[in-house]
């Protein structure tokens, strides 16, 4: 039985995108983003998320650094009863200070190999499912991968998903302020 999927990107629209984060004590939930994946578990939908942490390559912090902040993630999204079903990450970049992570690799986003890797790795029906991203890059990996996609406002997560959730027709008013340019490049 396929089940529709929500791919989250992270920084940016789980939690706010403020540059290399890796530390839970310095990440900023984004307003209603545990309310959002609630809402994504109890529409039966999976929950992903697919995040770019070239930071590993550039050398800021180490793949356990991102593995024990989605565990922490997980933690506190159990005190809402909601749950991530997984995380992707890519920790290359073509210029990363890191020999082993200095590849142009075909996950990082706007290249689709994460979100292809859930593909093959869960029974996720397509046509119903969505990702929502703060950057254009998360749209072209989507688009790349056969997903629709949204480019997340910056306000309240669960307020932006309630109705992607309830009719995927709703169009989502793509004109109200987006906070983009928020400076780096993850
Ligand atoms: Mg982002
Ligand atoms: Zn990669």
């Amino acid at each position: 039985m396929k089940r529709p999927a929500v791919f989250f990107d992270r920084d940016g629209v789980l939690n706010e995108d403020d540059s290399y984060a890796f530390d839970p004590d310095k990440i900023r939930w984004v307003e209603g983003a545990q309310q959002a994946v609630k809402a994504v578990n109890d529409a039966g939908h999976l929950a992903f998320v697919v995040t770019n942490q070239s930071g590993i390559a550039r050398g800021f912090y180490e793949e356990r650094h991102v593995r024990n902040l989605h565990e922490w993630m997980l933690n506190e999204l159990a005190a809402f009863g909601a749950h991530i079903d997984a995380f992707e990450f890519c920790p290359h970049h073509p210029e990363g200070l890191v020999e082993r992570y200095r590849i142009l690799c075909s996950c990082r986003k706007p290249q689709p190999g994460m979100i292809r890797a859930l593909l093959e790795r869960y029974a996720v029906d397509i046509d119903a499912s969505f990702l929502i991203g703060d950057k254009q890059s998360d749209l072209a990996a989507a688009q790349a991968a056969g997903i629709a996609a949204y480019l997340f406002d910056g306000s309240n997560l669960h307020t932006f998903i309630a109705p992607l959730l309830t009719d995927r027709s709703y169009p989502p008013d793509q004109s109200r302020s987006y906070r983009g340019g928020a400076g780096t490049e993850d």
